[in-house]
C-alpha cells in the first residue's frame, strides 16, 4: 500500500490496509525518540488512518529516517506524531 495516496477507495480498512498497520506498529521506533512521551501508548504515526499524536505537542527530535517502515516505503517527512501522517503531509 502507498503511505502517500489513500487508505482505500471506500475509506474503510481492507485487510491489506490491516495487515500493513499492524506491521507499522509492530516496527515503529516512535518509542526510542526523545519526542515521544512514554505515556502515549499509539505510535505509528506515519500511517494514514493514525496520524498526529494527541499528547505530543514538543518537537525534540525525529528518528524516523531510520525507521525501517520509513525506508520501507519511501517516507519523505517526519515529525508525524506532531505533523499529521505522510498523506497529511503530503497534502
Ligand atoms: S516512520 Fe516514524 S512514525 Fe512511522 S513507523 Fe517509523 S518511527 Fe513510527
Ligand atoms: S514521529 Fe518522529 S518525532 Fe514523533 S515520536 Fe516518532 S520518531 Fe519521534
Amino acid at each position: 500500500m502507498d503511505f502517500a495516496q489513500t487508505v482505500d477507495e471506500t475509506g474503510g480498512l481492507s485487510e491489506e490496509v490491516s495487515e500493513s498497520r499492524e506491521k507499522t506498529l509492530d516496527l515503529c521506533t516512535c518509542p526510542g525518540c526523545p519526542t515521544h512521551l512514554d505515556g502515549d501508548w499509539l505510535v505509528g504515526y506515519c500511517f494514514p488512518t493514525i496520524g498526529s499524536s494527541e499528547s505530543i505537542s514538543n518537537e525534540a527530535g525525529c528518528i524516523c529516517g531510520n525507521c525501517p517502515v520509513y525506508l520501507e516505503n519511501d517516507l519523505e517527512h517526519g515529525y508525524y506524531c506532531t505533523r499529521g501522517s505522510e498523506l497529511e503531509q503530503s497534502g
